[in-house]
């Protein structure tokens, strides 16, 4: 049997009346990356503080690595979770008086012997190396949350716990943190990362979504691979609409809990996409399916966002699990509703339709 970082059975946590976590059965692989997703208030933040041990459950069973966590003392989880978990969490914050350096030499020193020079390192690792002797007041936001990134990986955890990683970080420093988390998955680390983001959630080998407490299946309606082809065609469309013209390189693709080299295989055999020299890159015929797909997902964002003012992370998650259900007709229904727009919410071009051809577009 294939062993597990993670197995919870029945787990539950209960505020008064409020039932934040629901019987919750899980089993995260030693080694495996998961996204937990799902509308705010649906209890991910409950979960990873159980599962961080910083709060305990109110019924059910918790095992660590086999150990069952119930049986640990205080001082014993304490320990358990200095040597085991690395916590990414927005709320932790960092000492005011410490320098960067000092800041991740602290954690070393907690763990076992502080060491400037593999400290320094671990902030090379986050692109942080030309701030180390900066105080936290003198970092911005992101530069704060990088620094608490290198905080919880210095020493080397097992298991990564991240909520909301890439919270407040821009799309430069939220690619540094996802190719460190690209890194961590190799190495052979467990990864748990709470986020709104769709595409940090696609990163993950497999994704969770929560309800009420509860595991959702993300698309009910759809099997893993018909959704993964979607999103395959989604990414390498909107890598050539940002100036990718050579292909995307396959390394740099999403795992699909392994499924991509086979669906990028039977892609290449519809004539979707033509794969050389470790790119890959979309046919004609795969272009004009992705363009359809794009179209999809900024409709329905836009009726999510724009119409039904679901905010934007709401908005976006309802969105994504939408679009794979939406046929052409119906698609092309919602784009006359909306009155053919041009654009997304995120201001990103929605490529046109056949239905848009003779009507006047909204931008
Ligand atoms: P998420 O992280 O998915 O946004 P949370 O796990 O933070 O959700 O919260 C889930 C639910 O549990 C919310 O309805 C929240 O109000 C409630 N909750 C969380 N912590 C507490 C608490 N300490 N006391 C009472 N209710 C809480
Ligand atoms: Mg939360």
């Amino acid at each position: 049997m294939e062993k597990c970082v993670i197995e919870t059975k029945g787990l539950t946590k209960r505020y008064g009346s409020v039932t934040p976590l629901d019987r919750m059965d899980l089993r995260i692989r030693e080694g495996e990356w998961v996204s937990v997703m799902g509308p705010s208030g649906s209890g991910k933040t409950t979960l990873l503080n159980i599962l961080s041990f910083l709060d305990v459950p109110t019924e059910g069973e918790y095992r660590l690595a086999g150990v069952d966590v119930s049986t640990l003392s205080e001082k014993e989880r304490v320990v358990a979770r200095r040597e085991k978990i690395g916590l990414i969490f927005q709320q932790f914050h960092l000492i005011p008086y410490l320098t960067a350096l000092e800041n991740v030499m602290l954690a070393q020193y907690y763990h076992s012997l502080s060491d400037a020079g593999e400290a320094g390192a671990m902030l090379e690792m986050v692109g942080l190396g030309h701030r180390a002797g900066h105080l936290p007041s003198q970092l911005s936001g992101g530069e704060q949350q990088r620094v608490c990134i290198a905080r919880a990986l210095i020493n080397d955890p097992v298991l990564i716990l991240a909520d909301e990683p890439t919270g407040s970080l821009d799309q430069e420093n939220e690619g540094v943190v996802m190719d460190l988390f690209k890194k961590l998955h190799a190495r052979g680390h467990t990864l748990v990362v709470v986020t709104h983001d769709v595409d940090v959630g696609r990163m993950a080998e497999r994704r969770i979504v929560l309800s009420h407490g509860h595991m959702v299946s993300p698309h009910p309606t759809l099997g893993a691979e018909e959704q993964y082809t979607d999103e395959l065609l989604e990414l390498l469309e909107k890598n050539q609409e940002a100036g990718g013209r050579e292909g995307a390189a396959d390394g740099a693709l999403p795992p699909f809990g392994g499924l991509t080299q086979p669906l990028l295989h039977r892609m290449e055999q519809e004539g979707l996409v033509a794969v050389s020299g470790g790119r890959v890159a979309l046919t004609e015929t795969g272009a004009e399916a992705a363009r359809e797909r794009v179209r999809r997902h900024r409709l329905a964002e836009a009726l999510f966002m724009g119409v039904l003012d679901q905010g934007p992370n709401q908005g976006q998650e309802a969105a994504c699990q939408f679009e794979h259900l939406l046929s052409p007709s119906m698609a092309d229904g919602i784009c006359a509703f909306l009155r053919h727009p041009k654009t997304c919410p995120h201001g990103k071009p929605i490529p046109p339709g056949r239905c848009c051809g003779n009507a006047s577009r909204e931008s």
